[in-house]
């Protein structure tokens, strides 16, 4: 009986003036922020979608559309609450994730564990079992010339066991 599972998540979002910047839930002191149909948080976007990708539930896009009003400027806290009870109810919890954030500025090194903290509060593990990884994009392509940041998330979800 296969009792653990791995998901991978991506997520890329442009940034543009007059957003607020919000990187696995933390408000990041920034110039601009990330664009789209929620919030923009594109750790919890890519956080999300490794963890539907390792219960067999599809994609973000798939469960929360961004053509429904509903999500409009939605906090993205909501998609991870609502897949984490749906991760619960399919009997699989998560174990760990490891979390690469691409981005040429603000530089993340000094809150990269404000956002492992934050993760690991939200999904009420332990902060070791969360890794929070910054990337430039040595100032070549759409992440170093700043037009956008990406993330990738890869997480181990495990079964419950009853
Ligand atoms: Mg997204």
């Amino acid at each position: 009986m296969i009792t653990v599972r791995v998901g991978l998540g991506h997520d890329t979002h442009r940034l543009v003036e007059g957003r607020p910047l919000l990187l696995g839930g933390v408000l990041v002191a920034h110039a601009r922020g990330l664009s789209g149909h929620s919030d923009g948080d594109i750790v919890l976007h890519a956080l999300t979608d490794a963890l539907l990708g390792a219960a067999g539930l599809g994609d973000i896009g798939d469960a929360y559309p961004d053509s429904d009003p509903k999500w409009k400027d939605a906090d993205s806290r909501l998609f991870l609450r609502e897949t984490l009870a749906r991760l619960d109810g399919a009997d699989w919890r998560v174990v760990n994730l490891d979390v690469i954030i691409f981005a040429q500025e603000p530089k993340l090194g000094p809150i990269k564990a404000d956002i492992r903290d934050n993760l690991a509060r939200l999904l009420g593990l332990d902060a070791g079992a969360v890794n929070v990884k910054a990337k430039t994009g040595e100032h070549v392509g759409h992440i170093g010339r700043a037009e956008a940041m990406a993330c990738q998330v890869v997480a181990l979800i495990e079964r419950i066991q009853p």
